[in-house]
């Protein structure tokens, strides 16, 4: 029996075509061109406003004054649609970044049940990343360890939980009560509220991450019984 030229066999006796094989895409890894900072919206959760806060040696009403939109919803981009910590050597802050920085270039959703989804987001035209993330499996979780998400991650998945039983527990007070804690709670806009704010909360010179978390939930836990309780003052209850 001939054999076609060049095709030699492996130890196992079969013909090898590995170098007809098209070779796996390299797997994303982020160039920090800095190319997908800018014209984002990157929405923040409380404790992802802390993070930065203190990153930058900031309580939490200062770093929402200088560097978000919407009262500490979302992170602030210049005139020139540039994040504010986007610098000629990357993110300022980048130990500090946000969930959606290090998920970039992956979304995550909730699907109707409720579930997390990532999803692939569309990419910056001059991304030099490689392929993008994969959306599931060994992968996606080394994608994410890769990133140090799980914190980030965790933070978000507790603040769900929170903002449903806040919804909820409000929901069952009389309207002009209810008014009156959601203006507590979110702000006016302007001013954040209690949700945003989380050193008004909390201790302003507490630096460790996880009791921040812990502890903002726990106070507003405690603040939405006041209110269910028929408490008019807040301060009670912290
Ligand atoms: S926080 Fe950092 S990584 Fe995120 S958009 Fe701004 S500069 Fe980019
Ligand atoms: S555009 Fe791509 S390579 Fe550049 S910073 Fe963003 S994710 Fe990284």
């Amino acid at each position: 029996m001939s054999r076609l030229k060049n095709d030699s066999p492996d130890p196992a006796g079969q013909p090898s075509f590995a170098g007809l094989r098209p070779s796996p895409p390299p797997a994303f890894a982020c160039a920090r061109c800095g190319a997908c900072c800018a014209h984002q919206a990157i929405q923040l959760n409380p404790w992802e406003v802390w993070r930065l806060a203190r990153r930058l040696g900031q309580a939490t009403g200062e770093f929402i004054a200088r560097h978000t939109d919407n009262a500490g919803l979302f992170l602030r981009f210049g005139p020139d649609g540039r994040c504010g910590f986007l610098t000629p050597t990357g993110c300022a802050v980048h130990p500090a970044r946000p969930l959606a920085c290090r998920l970039y270039p992956l979304g995550l959703e909730a699907d109707s049940a409720g579930q997390e989804v990532f999803t692939p987001l569309p990419r910056h035209p001059q991304c030099q990343g490689g392929a993008s993330p994969a959306l599931a499996g060994a992968a996606l979780a080394a994608y994410l360890a890769g990133q140090g998400a799980g914190p980030w991650l965790a933070a978000q998945r507790a603040y769900v939980v929170l903002a449903r039983e806040l919804e909820a527990g409000l929901a069952g007070l009389e309207p002009p009560a209810r008014r009156r804690a959601e203006g507590e709670l979110l702000g006016d806009g302007r001013e954040p509220g209690l949700w945003q704010d989380l050193d008004r909360v909390g201790e302003p010179g507490m630096n460790d991450p996880a009791a921040a978390l812990s502890g903002h939930a726990a106070r507003l836990r405690r603040w939405l019984a006041g209110w269910r309780a028929g408490a008019k003052r807040k301060d009670a209850y912290f």
